[in-house]
């Protein structure tokens, strides 16, 4: 085994995704105390070559880029096959991915193939004694799990999306790029990719956001969200939606935060008629600042939140928002 880091990037579109760039920051990091390289590896359709490259400026000592058509889409027997092979190759002490869809499917399949343990979503990661330990929320954040590598095969992890700094870009950085050959032959996938939709939504991308405000069940209905949307407008924000206000129908799945939900980690979280149950945590509870709003004093959220409002939505949502106008505005 060598003492090297390997990080699996990724690309949205025709940019290298953000995780990528807090994967090499960690995973240089790692890397230099391990005494080996940071290798990066990128999959992807075409452009992905040249994409690959820019994974250099970012900290990578070495770049592995795999393109081919069938790899346009994530894939995942074809997207195994070619990171599994990538890992008998680099043979790294530490693999790394991001807790995002595509890491968190490849990541189980790859320790099982390997006999390498692996922690999941990580939001803090250190050697000690050559051993990868690594810091994870659990139970929805209630708790936080600190747990060590003992195996002697590769040691793995997925890091929580924005819980570790991007690391700086170094142009004109030296570093080497291998082109993967990708020979996989349609017979050997067990599904197919078939199509990626885009969800068309306005303003501010959920998972991207500064700011976030959410509704749930306390709502009561679809109407509302209108009134959040009007305030989200004016601090910039995001609107989500519980579980509960999704499958109620008022608002589209794309906007659900939590476990079945996308997970965010703004600096300000504002919960209106949101409980606060564990599975919504999942997602809010990475928020740096949460305020609650909920006419029940007794509602869990109050005891995740920062500030909290005990009162009806329906007032206290004109309140704030003519609040924020005069403030933002003079
Ligand atoms: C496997 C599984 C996965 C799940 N995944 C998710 C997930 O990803 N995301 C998610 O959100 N949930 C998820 N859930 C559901 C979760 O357990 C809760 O049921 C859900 O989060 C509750 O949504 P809520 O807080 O909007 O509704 P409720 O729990 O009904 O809370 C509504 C709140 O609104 C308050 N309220 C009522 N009227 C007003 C008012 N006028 N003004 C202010 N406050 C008011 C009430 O006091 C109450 O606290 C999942 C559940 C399971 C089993």
């Amino acid at each position: 085994m060598s003492n090297d880091v390997l990080i699996l990037a990724e690309r949205v579109d025709d940019r290298i995704a953000l995780v990528s760039s807090e994967l090499c920051g960690i995973g240089k990091k790692l890397a230099n105390e391990k005494g080996g390289s940071l290798v990066a590896l990128l999959l992807g359709g075409p452009g992905t070559n040249d994409l690959a490259k820019g994974l250099i400026s970012l900290g990578a000592d070495k770049v592995l880029s795999a393109e081919a058509d069938i790899l346009t889409g994530y894939n995942n027997s074809a997207y195994v096959k070619v990171v599994d092979s990538a890992v008998n190759e680099v043979d790294p002490a530490i693999f790394l991915v991001g807790c995002t869809s595509v890491g968190r499917d490849i990541a189980p399949r790859i320790a099982f193939r390997h006999g390498a343990s692996y922690a999941n979503d990580c939001i803090e990661l250190s050697l000690e004694d050559g051993m990868l330990c690594a810091v994870r929320p659990v139970y929805a954040g209630n708790a936080i799990s600190h747990v060590r590598s003992k195996g002697t095969s590769i040691n793995m992890a997925s890091i929580r999306l924005k819980a570790f700094p991007l690391t700086d870009v170094e142009e004109g950085r030296a570093g080497e790029q291998v082109q993967i050959d990708v020979s996989i032959e349609a017979g050997e996938l067990k599904m197919n990719f078939i199509e990626s939709r885009q969800v068309e939504s306005e303003g501010v991308r959920l998972e991207d956001a500064e700011y976030v405000v959410s509704g749930g069940r306390g709502l009561g209905g679809p109407e509302p969200f209108q009134q959040l949307a009007e305030l989200g407008k004016l601090l910039k924000a995001a609107v989500g939606a519980s579980r509960a206000a999704v499958d109620a129908g008022w608002v589209p799945t794309h906007m659900q935060v939590g476990q079945t939900g996308k997970i965010v980690s703004p600096m300000l979280y504002i919960a209106v008629g949101i409980s606060g149950a564990m599975q919504h945590m999942v997602g809010a509870g990475p928020s740096k600042n949460i305020v609650a709003i909920n006419t029940d004093a007794e509602a869990p959220i109050f005891q995740r939140a920062r500030y909290g409002i005990v009162g009806d939505y329906k007032k206290v949502i004109p309140a704030l928002t003519k609040k924020f106008k005069d403030l933002l505005e003079n």
